[in-house]
Formats: structure tokens, sequence, C-alpha cells
């Protein structure tokens, strides 16, 4: 470990990252490696999960060579320096803001989305030009291992390498100074890598998780709305940061939404979802036994099968659920789905405001007032409203959460500026200066100071 990244670190000093040609062959080799080894990568994610090809592609494939495009695109603008206005104080001089590559970044990813949880905060690296190791999550060993076999192949390990293991390892490599780490994954082992990284004053982006509700108000348009929660919260079996955690149903309304749930859930994954080839499976049986026991049989209103042999759990759906429910204590991470009936809307806000910051959250209405009383008083990482999980697939919006769900944020131009330091630089000539700054001082000098300061 320690060699890897002390290489890294002697290349980085070379200055080769900072060309901007550099960095774009960098990610084009990374997209001619996926696109070379397609099958391979697919293959793994199928073999770990049960992760079908449309899946794979659409969750997984389309968000990392869109990313590549837009970082390849838009490199020359992001990396420029910006121009920006010069206070009275500081005239006659110009001001500007030059991103510069931290160095050498360590990347730790989670497993459910295990291809570009890694690599679309590592085409950020690049693209911002620093040197990065990637740490993919164990859990998908497939994936995993795919990832080291071909990456490792294509990359000169001094600018990107992908490192295998799990704990141990990963204990390992936070004890090495990197110069930025990016961390993807539970709030528990975010602050283990918060704390390794304190120790050398290292910056850290967190993506962690979290219970994301979705309001679902009277007015809604029931349909759109079970369509677009069923689709968010099965996806992967659930096992997606921004799933949908649970939802904040109006008493009136949450029989009519349960009949339209049912009606989709049918739709994509037929009346056997254990037979369909859309449906994942759950990572491994430490998961399933932890969310199988979350599965309340007096409140399953529909679904609620299992077969620990498959790691299959069927889409499930609880009903009048409470907030004291074993259900309601954790993030739940998988095909689980607590309704949580209620009747005054103030009040379910206070449920949530009362709570850790979500990761997401959703809500489906008509009522623009409504909506504006939860965007204004609730604080969360991201969400939607009228839909699910989507904010994620535009790479216009930063990503990421806020106090317990994560710091920081990445996506597009959010990524590259997340793995750049803001060097600020002020530019003076050596004709004229004013002559109060200097000593002696004076009543007047002081006078004159705080007229100045006060219009700048
Ligand atoms: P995890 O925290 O168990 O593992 C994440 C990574 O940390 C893995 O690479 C793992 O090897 C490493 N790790 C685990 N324990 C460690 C330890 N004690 N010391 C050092 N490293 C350790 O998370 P997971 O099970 O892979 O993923 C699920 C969690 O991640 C959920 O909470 C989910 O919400 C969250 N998540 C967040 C996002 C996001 O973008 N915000 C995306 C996906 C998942």
């Amino acid at each position: 470990m320690n060699e890897i990244v002390n290489h890294q670190r002697e290349f980085f000093k070379t200055g080769q990252t900072k060309n901007l040609m550099f960095r774009k062959s960098q990610l084009l080799t990374l997209k001619n490696a996926l696109q070379t080894h397609e099958q391979q990568f697919l293959d793994a994610i199928d073999s770990d999960f049960k992760k079908g090809p449309f899946d794979a592609y659409a969750t997984e494939f389309a968000l990392i060579f869109h990313e590549i495009e837009l970082a390849l695109k838009n490199l020359k603008k992001w990396s420029k320096p910006q121009k920006v206005k010069t206070n009275i104080p500081n005239q006659p001089g110009r001001s500007y803001i030059i991103p510069e590559p931290y160095g050498t970044v360590l990347v730790i990813g989670a497993w459910n989305y295990p291809y570009q949880l890694s690599l679309v905060p590592a085409i950020s690296a690049l693209a911002a030009g620093n040197t990065v190791i990637i740490k993919p999550s164990e859990l998908a060993a497939n994936t995993s291992k795919v990832m080291a076999q071909v990456l490792n192949q294509v990359f000169d390990p001094k600018v990107l390498s992908v490192q295998e293991g799990g704990v141990a390892e990963t204990t390992q490599l936070l004890e090495q100074r990197f110069d930025k780490i990016f961390f993807t994954g539970s709030s528990p082992v975010g602050k283990i890598v918060y704390q390794a990284a304190a120790k050398n004053l290292t910056p850290v982006t967190l993506e962690l998780g979290g219970k994301s509700p979705a309001f679902i108000l009277p007015d809604t348009d029931i349909e759109v709305t079970a369509r677009r929660l069923v689709w968010g919260k099965f996806l992967n079996a659930g096992q997606t940061c921004v799933a949908p955690d649970y939802l904040l149903v109006h008493e009136k309304i949450q029989e009519q939404l349960l009949d339209a749930m049912a009606k989709y859930l049918v739709k994509f994954f037929g009346s056997d979802a254990q037979k369909s080839g859309s449906y994942v499976r759950i990572i491994n049986t430490r998961n399933f036994d932890r969310l199988t026991a979350l599965i309340d049989n007096n409140k399953v209103a529909m679904g609620g099968k299992t077969d620990r042999d498959d790691l299959y759990i069927e889409p499930t759906v609880l009903r009048d659920v409470s907030f004291d429910d074993p259900v309601m204590q954790d993030e739940i991470f998988g095909p689980i789905l607590p309704i949580i009936p209620f009747t005054s809307l103030p009040d379910a806000i206070e449920m949530v405001k009362d709570r850790e910051k979500p990761l997401a959250l959703y809500i489906f209405s008509k009522n623009e007032f409504d909506i504006d009383s939860i965007v204004h008083q609730l604080s969360f990482g991201g969400g939607c409203i009228n839909d699910t999980i989507m904010h994620l697939a535009n790479s216009y919006l930063p990503f990421g959460g806020v106090g317990n769900s994560g710091m920081g944020n990445y996506h597009g131009k959010f990524g590259f500026d997340g793995f750049s330091h803001q060097k600020s630089l002020l530019r003076k000539g050596f004709s004229f200066e004013p002559a109060i700054k200097y000593p002696p001082y004076s009543l007047e000098k002081l006078a004159w100071l705080k007229r100045v300061m006060s219009i700048s």
C-alpha cells in the first residue's frame, strides 16, 4: 500500500497530471477499457447479485459514460482560472480562482452500485488532475475483481490503481496519507473514515445513507405515484442509497395507493418476482437475515415471501406502520417498504424533522403550498417532486447528503470541484499604492479605512 501511494505521490509531483491532454487520455483509457470488456463487467455484476444487462447498463454504465463525456467536453472550461471582482482596497489589481488537483486521492466504494460508486468519483478525480487509488467493496466480489483485473492492466499504477480488500485492507489504506478521501458507504463506517482522515487533516467527501422518506399527499395522481414508487423502491431490490425508505401516506389514500402499487408490482415483475429477470437478489446472507427479521407478518400488505438459498426477498409492503416499529429504527436497504399513515401534514413534517437529515426526500402532490412547506421546513441531501431516484441521474445537480447522510457532493462539475483545491490569487502591479496601508497610523487613516471597507 505504502509503495503504491508513494509512487503515485512522486508521479503527481512531476506535474504531468496537470496537463489537460494527459487527463483526457486517462478518461479515454477508462472509456475504452469499459467498452472493450463490457461483457466481462456485465457477467460479474450478474454473478454478484443477479443484476441483468439492462439494469446494469441503465444504473451503472449509462452514468459512467455520461460523466466521462461531460468531463471530456468541459475539462478546459472547468480547469480555467476564473476571474473574479477585486475589491476597492486591492485596487488596482486583478483576482483569480485557480482550480488545482489535490494530489493522490483514495476512493472507497460501496457494493450496491459497484461500478458507478467507484468509477464516477474516479472520473472526477482524474479529470481534476489527481492520481487515484480505488478500493471497491469486497461484498460484490466479482465486480471488485473485474475492476482490478481490467483497470490495473490498462492504467499506469502511478496514475490509477485498484486495490481490492475488506476491512483489514481498507484500514491499512487509511493509515496512509492521502490528499483527499472520497467514501461511499454507511454512516458508521463514514465516521471511521473521517477519524482516519483527521489524523492527516485530509479533506473528505462522505456519501452516506439514512432513512429517506416519501410524502404522499391526498391530491396526488395515484397511478403515476404508485408506478414511480414501485420502480424507485424495488430497483436493485431496494438496495439503493436514495431508495424511498418509507412512505408517509395521507390515511385517506392508503388503500387506493396499495391497490395501485400491487398492480405495478405484477406489471414490473410478474406474479412471481423470483422468476423475473428484472429483479435482483440480496447481496449476502447477513443482509438477508437482517432484512427478513424486519418483516412483521401482521403488517404485510403485499409480498413477504423469502428464499434464503436464493437470497430472494419478495417486494414487500408493510401497512399501518409506526415510527416505533423495528423496521423504522435503521436504514432498511432492501425490498421492504413500510407505510406510515398520517392525518396532519404539519405533524408528519415534525416527525421527520425530529430524525436524522435524510439523503433523499420525495414528495408526491399537486399542491404547491404543501410542497413548498415540506421543501422549506426539512433539510435533506436532495430529492424529487413527483418522482423518485431520478435527481441522481442529472449531472447538473450536486449529489450528496447533509448531516448524518454525508458531506460534500459530486457528479459533473461538482465532482471536479470536489477533487480540486480552489487556489485564490491576487495580482498587483508596481505602480500605485494607497499610503494609508502603512504606519504610522492616525485617526484620519482609520476614518478613511472604515469608509472604504463599507463600500466594498
Ligand atoms: P459499508 O459502509 O459497509 O462499506 C463501504 C466501504 O467501506 C466498503 O468498501 C468496505 O470495504 C469499507 N469498510 C467497511 N467496514 C469498514 C471498516 N470498519 N473500516 C474501514 N473500511 C470499511 O457500506 P455498504 O454495505 O457497502 O453500503 C451500504 C451503505 O452505503 C448504505 O448505508 C447506503 O445507504 C450507503 N450508500 C450511500 C451512497 C451515496 O451515494 N450516498 C451510495 C450507495 C450506498
